[in-house]
């Protein structure tokens, strides 16, 4: 399998915050996190996006969380997506 691109990387972050994804695809995305910094800092933002938005939703504590995120913030997650 060839290296995975940002652009790649981030087409499979969902999976990958999820842990819905092969293990060799998962290996590629760890080992493309170790060589590129900016996705570090967009798989972080990503992730507090997420919780804060799940958190936001949680109104009763015992209801499960969200499974969809709106397309809206995913929006806004991308649009703050590193260049490159
Ligand atoms: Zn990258």
């Amino acid at each position: 399998m060839p290296e995975l691109s940002c652009q790649e990387l981030i087409r499979f972050l969902d999976d990958y915050v999820d842990d819905t994804q092969p293990a060799e695809l998962r290996a590629e995305f760890e080992r493309h996190l170790e060589i590129c910094p900016d996705c570090v800092d967009y798989l972080k933002t990503y992730r507090d996006t997420i919780s804060l938005a799940r958190g936001a939703c949680a109104e009763d504590p015992s209801a499960p969380p969200p499974d969809d995120i709106p397309d809206e913030l995913i929006q806004i997650i991308l649009r703050s997506r590193p260049a490159g």
